[in-house]
């Protein structure tokens, strides 16, 4: 078994331990489109439809771009030595703050932390975002600017980083594809009875009074 094979055979598992505890009414509806989730090839891959709850679809593409973003980062670290020594940096730099997005479970992890409140609901008195913003730290010293020849080396650097995370990618997709059966039947299992539900009770509450 490969190492992408593996991690995604550890992270589907984790998926679907986590998924019985779903349920619609705990989370928020989220009206931004997701940026990680939507045309996601990971959920084609996954066997995912359209219509599964955003929530459930989050929980699988994070766990699985986790696994893309760590070989990329090993990868860097170990042969990109300016995108390391430039990420590094930026980290350092932007590190000290509170970080409302930092340690976040999947299922939450690269959604906005202040959704905008659903129609008819109090606005919030505070934002995650606003604390974030009160609590960074002085602006550091600016750095000395890249000479062009620093610039190309990075760029290549980038490329090559970028070329790495298709690889991965691909691959991940592969091995995802290898678990579609257990992805389908636990969403039949979990998922669709609880939405239908959801349905049932909205159309009932939408009949005339008698
Ligand atoms: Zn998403």
């Amino acid at each position: 078994m490969s190492v992408v094979e593996d991690r995604v055979l550890v992270a589907v598992d984790a998926w679907l331990r986590w998924l019985p505890s779903w349920s619609p009414g705990h989370h928020r509806g989220r009206a931004r489109v997701c940026r990680r989730c939507t045309g996601s090839p990971l959920l084609t891959a996954a066997g995912i439809g359209r219509d599964v709850p955003h929530q459930v679809t989050h929980a699988l593409t994070t766990r699985m771009q986790r696994i893309i973003d760590r070989i990329v980062d090993d990868f860097t670290q170990q042969e990109l030595p300016m995108l390391h020594a430039e990420l590094t940096g930026e980290e350092q730099r932007a590190s000290g703050g509170y970080d409302p997005s930092a340690g976040l479970e999947p299922e939450f992890d690269g959604l906005d932390p202040d959704p905008d409140p659903a129609d008819g609901s109090q606005p919030y008195l505070f934002t995650l975002a606003g604390l974030a913003a009160e609590a960074q730290p002085p602006a550091p010293e600016p750095r000395p600017p890249l000479t062009a020849r620093e610039r190309e080396v990075l760029r290549a650097e980038i490329a090559r980083a970028d070329e790495c995370a298709e690889t991965v990618g691909n691959e991940l997709c592969f091995a995802l594809m290898a678990h579609r059966t257990r992805i389908e039947t636990a969403i039949e299992r979990f998922v669709e009875p609880q939405v239908q539900a959801l349905l049932d009770e909205l159309s009932a509450g939408l009949e005339p009074p008698q």
